[in-house]
């Protein structure tokens, strides 16, 4: 990196964690974008004056709310909402809703973060935003989660709008919640204003796809990174990380695509199945009796569960983590390069580590980033838009290949970026690039606002 580059981002990384205190993911998520960006401020110092970079780790809006319901028994509980409208310079504020204990303003604002230069990677018009919630939906009843759905969406309604923000699901949110979410959008506004969330019901206006197409997007971008080395996934052993909507559909389209997926995981341990995870089974266990892990390998005889660990122990020559941030240490990346695995296409959002990273870098392992590798669902999210935009429903398979088609393409920005940015095959270099190249001529277009 150019002298002139590598201070400019200094400074304002330093300017980012004194005006963000203790929003560690944050922090983590801009030094990751900020690494990349020297060369690009070298080649167009138009952005170190008007301070794009600046301006682009400053949200437009950042919206913290309270939200109170009651429980089965009648106790009131009080939980804290958020929405960060990060950036519209390419559209509306896009990106989905977290309902998790963990969720905070650092956690909002890192995926907020990551969203624009995502959305802006898959060529659509959208911008980036997210939120979510310190609630927790485990354990809770029908009915307690949707007085908690009603009772968030009855303040950030204000907010939203199809040509405003458009929320969508993530880890805790699901076409349930977004059910609930939309009814009562629509009651409060009296609009039936279907673009106003992705993610809905097929019969109600959602689009065929969008329940698979994060995690099939994390398989497809394995795929196209194997065929960029000349092989493929067919044959391969595959392990996935988590076994929500994300790690569910990886491990379908992994297997469709022929390779065999030996394990995923949730909080509380991991399976392993040698002779490749059953799906049907998984499926049922996950999304229709919402029951644990332990639950699948009480039914799949080949199955064994372990307790606790890391999935990462599991030898692999593919890994699709599909978790949450942060699950892929630096030691479980060197155990993962140890056990054989050449590739690493990431269906969560920041799931490795920067250690996880150098030792994927050092290794020349095949490494698609968060942003690029699961921009499947958002893009997907964008589909559901147009449909909506043309009162149109169009067909699994047109959905599928127009899917495809975009994870080709955003691999392909990524990867000439890269090449262009002096970094060869380093597709955390060109998705960064990329995406920032994108917005920041928007923001240019559109002056100092
Ligand atoms: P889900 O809530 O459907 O599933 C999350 C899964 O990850 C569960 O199996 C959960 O296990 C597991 N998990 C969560 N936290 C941990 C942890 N600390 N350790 C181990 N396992 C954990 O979420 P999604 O599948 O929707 O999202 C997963 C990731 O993908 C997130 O990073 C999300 O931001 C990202 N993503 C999601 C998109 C989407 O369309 N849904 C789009 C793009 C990215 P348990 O049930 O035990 O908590």
């Amino acid at each position: 990196m150019t002298r002139t580059g590598t201070s400019t981002v200094e400074a304002v990384y330093e300017e980012v964690v004194r005006r963000n205190p203790a929003e560690r993911e944050f922090h983590q998520a801009v030094r990751e974008v900020l690494d990349s960006l020297g060369p690009v401020l070298e080649r167009h110092p138009e952005h170190a004056e008007l301070k794009t970079v600046q301006r682009l780790c400053e949200p437009e809006r950042q919206v913290v709310f309270r939200v109170v319901w009651q429980d089965d028994r009648g106790e009131v509980q009080v939980n804290r909402g958020f929405r960060v409208e990060f950036n519209s310079a390419l559209g509306p504020y896009k990106g989905g809703l977290r309902f998790h204990p963990s969720v905070y303003l650092g956690i909002v604002k890192f995926l907020g973060f990551e969203q624009v230069f995502k959305n802006a990677l898959t060529g659509m018009p959208i911008g980036g935003g997210k939120g979510g919630s310190d609630f927790d939906p485990k354990g809770r009843s029908e009915a307690e989660v949707m007085r908690f759905c009603q009772a968030f969406m009855t303040e950030l309604y204000r907010h939203l709008g199809e040509h405003t923000d458009v929320p969508a699901g993530d880890t805790g949110v699901g076409a349930r919640e977004i059910g609930y979410l939309f009814g009562q959008y629509k009651r409060i506004t009296n609009r039936y204003e279907s673009g106003v969330l992705t993610g809905k019901g097929v019969s109600w206006g959602g689009a065929r796809v969008r329940t698979e197409a994060t995690g099939y997007g994390a398989a497809f971008f394995a795929s196209e990174m194997l065929a960029a080395r000349g092989t493929s996934l067919e044959g391969r052993r595959v392990v996935v990380s988590g076994s929500g909507n994300v790690a569910l559909y990886a491990v379908q389209k992994a297997t469709q695509l022929g390779a065999t997926v030996v394990a995923c995981s949730d909080s509380g341990g991991y399976v392993v199945d040698e002779s490749g995870l059953d799906l049907e089974v998984l499926q049922r266990v996950k999304e229709v009796e919402r029951g644990r892990l332990t639950d699948y390998a009480e039914r799949v005889r080949s199955a064994r569960h372990v307790v606790g660990g890391s999935v990462w122990d599991v030898p692999c020559e593919v890994a699709i983590p599909s978790a949450t941030q942060n699950e892929l240490d630096e030691a479980a990346a060197a155990r993962l390069v140890r056990n054989g695995c050449v590739a690493v296409s990431e269906g969560a959002n920041m799931p490795s580590t920067p250690g996880a990273l150098e030792v994927f870098r050092a290794a020349g392992t095949a490494f698609g980033p968060g942003k690029a590798a699961n921009a499947g669902g958002v893009a997907t999210s964008a589909l559901e838009m147009q449909q909506n935009a043309s009162r149109d429903s169009w067909t699994f398979e047109h959905t599928e290949a127009r899917l495809e088609q975009i994870m080709k393409d955003v691999h392909a920005r990524c990867a000439e970026a890269a090449e262009e940015y002096g970094s060869p095959g380093d597709l955390v270099v060109g998705a960064n690039v990329a995406g920032f190249l994108r917005v920041a001529d928007a923001m240019r277009a559109h002056g100092l606002v």
